[in-house]
């Protein structure tokens, strides 16, 4: 429950962070760029291999288109030479004709124009009424009538140029199929007087295209302009029987293609799509056709393309399970570092925030000046240390859990709870302005206190000091509002504890005025300016003189004589009371030495003086080098010295005993006055406080207080002086209640050494009978 102070605020610190949002930016990035360079490249490959192959198509049907043409050329030259030499011999007429061209020496003529000419099988004379009046296959001709050839037809009527160029036809000479190319014999008058036709064997063109050397799914054809197929290569199963119809593609699909070549569909040439280019003769209703089947022109893009989208792919594979690590690296190095941030600002035992945090708390809220006013709350137990040592560091640590829960109880909304350390707690409250707000809310903590703590089944009444700064009012920063805090926090302490106290600024001259009194005494203890008086104390009895109450004195040049109620507490806090007391100790001890051996002398230890362990070796100290007999020495010791860590005391009041120094119980019945400690620790003497001896004679409470710690003591067979006797009343009650010693400035004040010493010499009390 009370960790979830410190988890909220991190809460927000486990979401994505920038570094991660930009290197999923750049993982997309990178992998669009991939894959659009990929997308880009494999298009640019497809294309230009789509490119290169339709460009070897289309030079490769230029190289056809002009072999052919050439041939074609040729051939028409032959055909137009035939017919210039019957217009130069002026035939006019059929029987001119016929006159002319049956002889054998006009065959022999026909013969030697296509000697030199392997394309043209033969040549054919036909009338205008469609009779062969000569081929230069055989003499004399054949009597044949091509009077129902197409190719006559077309000439008859005057359809075409002077030439054309016939689909394939079956030579009823040579039985073959052929492709005929006709020229029109006309007379002067362009009258139609017959047909010169060359004629070349189907096989010519088919073997002609058969020399190019094809990739394979390729295919060139020879075609006439209306799609009919003269030659391809590899070659259709022409039927050379049948020419009624002849095989034919679509030419409209095919004459439409760009100059570039293009894609034919499926179904124009084969049944699949083909890359194709496209070459017509610039004479001839006639092109050529090199084309390839596009599915072979995709292997190989494919073949291209592949490596490189598989090397795209496993690129972007890389990037993202290399940044998805990252990623998964940094979102773990975030929450460990999340975890170590909670619990840097975590205090493990309670699970509140700590100190650290605390500051940060504050820090946020004073940033940029003390926008927000608030409340800084020090809570403090009291005698915790009493507790932890008395009872345990298990039981401590348990009641420090239960206070924690307890605090977190009283919180409101607006306050959040922090363990400084040890038994310290901080509120920060905010909003707060009016002092009564901030110290009502102090009040409510200190009355939760009020309510036992249970812990493992025994019940703990610990109070709580609380110390109360408000900011703006209070100071403004953090330094001088948690010094504040501590100030009022201190206030509450010395106002007794179990109490809140908000700072004031009288507060803050005390503490001035306590840091002076810090400096100058340093100054006094380098100065020498401390001594030693000594109050006389005397046993009831026989009113002789027992001994000196050694009182420490300090004398500062300006403020006069210091009383030790006001320096004593300063010297604790700054450590100087332990140089101090190892002084009182050799000084009394050696003072002592000049007085008559059976005086003692009683010496104030301070608690801090055993808390630092030195004590030990400091009285030993002194009584070596003034060479004291321990047993005229007495030890003044508070309950707040029994209170301290048990054990260690026990045994060190245990060795002064063993070795002859009596220890006095000073301040008796002030503190805790626990019988246990009378008991526990072995004690010579008890001092009644003289708080109780001020009011004996008017207060019957404390005159029954007095009679009863005398009877204990007697009970326990222990001594008891009674301290600060002022009038001869309280000597007389004192005396007769069985108080074994008396002192008081009744029976004499604190003396410098010398007038001590003098009082030696007389060694009775001043009420003694003389
Ligand atoms: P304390 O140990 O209880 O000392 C007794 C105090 O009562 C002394 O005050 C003494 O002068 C005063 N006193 C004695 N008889 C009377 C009386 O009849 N009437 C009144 N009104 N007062 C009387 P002092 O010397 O001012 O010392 C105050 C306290 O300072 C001492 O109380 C002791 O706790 C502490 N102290 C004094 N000297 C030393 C020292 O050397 N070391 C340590 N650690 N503490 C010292
Ligand atoms: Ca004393
Ligand atoms: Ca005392």
């Amino acid at each position: 429950m009370l960790l979830t102070l410190t988890q909220q605020q991190d809460s927000d610190r486990v979401t994505i962070s920038p570094t991660e949002i930009a290197i999923s930016i750049i993982d997309t990035l990178l992998i669009v760029f991939i894959g659009l360079f990929a997308i880009s490249t494999a298009t640019q490959l497809r294309d230009d291999a789509i490119e290169k192959q339709l460009k070897i198509e289309t030079s490769l049907a230029d190289v056809m288109t002009d072999e052919f043409n050439h041939s074609f050329q040729a051939t028409e030259l032959v055909l137009a030479g035939v017919a210039e030499f019957l217009k130069s011999r002026g035939v006019e007429d059929q029987v001119a004709l016929a006159a002319n061209m049956t002889t054998e020496p006009a065959n022999e003529m026909l013969r030697a124009r296509i000697s030199g000419l392997s394309f043209i099988d033969a040549l054919t004379l036909i009338d205008q009424t469609g009779r062969v009046l000569a081929t230069t296959r055989v003499w004399p001709a054949p009597a044949f009538n091509f009077g129902d050839r197409q190719y006559f037809k077309v000439m008859q009527s005057m359809a075409g140029g002077p030439t054309y160029l016939s689909p394939p036809i079956i030579g009823r000479i040579a039985g073959g199929p052929n492709l005929v190319l006709s020229h029109r014999l006309t007379t002067s008058s362009d009258r139609f007087l017959g047909v010169i036709n060359a004629a070349t064997d189907q096989t010519y063109f088919a073997n002609q295209l058969a020399r190019v050397d094809l990739e394979p799914d390729s295919v060139v054809a020879f075609i006439l302009d209306d799609g009919t197929i003269m030659a391809q290569s590899p070659p259709l199963p022409l039927d050379r029987t049948a020419e009624a119809n002849p095989p034919r593609y679509d030419a409209k699909a095919l004459l439409g293609l760009p100059q570039a070549g293009g894609l034919i569909p499926a179904g124009v040439l084969g049944g699949r799509e083909r890359y194709t280019a496209v070459r017509r003769f610039a004479n001839f209703p006639a092109a050529i056709v090199v084309s390839v089947a596009a599915g072979a022109v995709d292997d190989e893009i494919r073949r291209t393309t592949l490596p490189i989208i598989i090397a795209s792919l496993v690129i972007c594979t890389v990037i993202v399970i290399v940044t998805g690590l990252w990623g998964r690296q940094l979102r773990r190095d975030r929450q460990q570092s999340s975890l170590r941030y909670r619990q840097a600002r975590t205090d493990t035992m309670t699970g509140l925030a700590n100190r650290l945090c605390f500051v940060e708390w504050l820090e946020r809220l004073n940033k940029g000046g003390p926008a927000t006013p608030f409340a800084l709350y020090f809570v403090d137990l009291d005698y915790f240390k009493t507790i932890n040592d008395t009872l345990g560091h298990d039981i401590g640590d348990k009641l420090l859990m239960a206070v924690a829960e307890r605090l977190t109880e009283t919180l409101t909304p607006d306050a959040k709870l922090a363990r400084l350390g040890g038994d310290e707690f901080a509120i920060v409250r905010t909003g707060v302005v009016e002092e009564a707000d901030a110290l009502r809310f102090a009040d409510a903590m200190v009355t939760a206190f009020r309510r036992p703590f249970l812990i493992d089944g025994q019940q703990l009444s610990v109070s709580s000091s609380i110390g109360v700064s408000l900011c703006p009012r209070d100071g403004s920063d953090l330094v001088s509002l948690l010094k504040n805090a501590d100030l009022a926090l201190f206030k509450a302490k010395t106002d007794g504890r179990g109490l809140a106290r908000v700072f004031s600024s009288d507060l803050a001259q005390v503490a001035e005025t306590r840091r002076k009194l810090q400096i100058d005494l340093e100054e006094a203890w380098e100065h020498g300016q401390f001594y030693l008086v000594y109050q006389p104390i005397f046993e009831t009895g026989s009113h002789r003189l027992s001994g000196f109450e050694a009182l420490l004195r300090w004398r500062h040049p300006e403020r006069g004589e210091v009383p030790p109620d006001q320096f004593i507490a300063v010297a604790e806090e700054t450590g100087l009371i332990i140089r101090l007391g190892a002084w009182v100790l050799e000084k009394a001890c050696a003072d002592a030495m000049n007085w008559p051996d059976r005086l003692f002398v009683s010496i104030n230890l301070s608690p801090v003086q055993f808390r630092d362990g030195a004590i030990e070796a400091q009285v030993k100290r002194a009584l070596e080098i003034t060479g004291l007999p321990s047993r005229r020495l007495e030890l003044e010791i508070t309950e707040s010295i029994l209170l301290q860590t048990g054990n260690e005391v026990q045994s060190i009041l245990a060795k002064f005993r063993a070795s002859g120094i009596s220890i006095v119980l000073d301040d008796f019945g002030t503190g805790y006055s626990s019988l246990r400690y009378l008991v526990d620790f072995k004690i010579d003497r008890i001092k009644v406080d003289r708080c109780f001896v001020v009011d004996l004679v008017d207060k019957p409470e404390s005159k029954a207080i007095v009679q009863a710690i005398l009877a204990l003591a007697a009970s326990l067979g222990l001594k008891c002086t009674a301290e600060g006797i002022e009038t001869e009343e309280q000597a007389a009650i004192l005396s007769q209640g069985g108080c074994s010693h008396l002192q008081g400035y009744l029976l004499g004040r604190p003396l410098p050494p010398d007038t001590a010493l003098d009082l030696t010499a007389e060694a009775r009390d001043p009420l003694a009978p003389s």
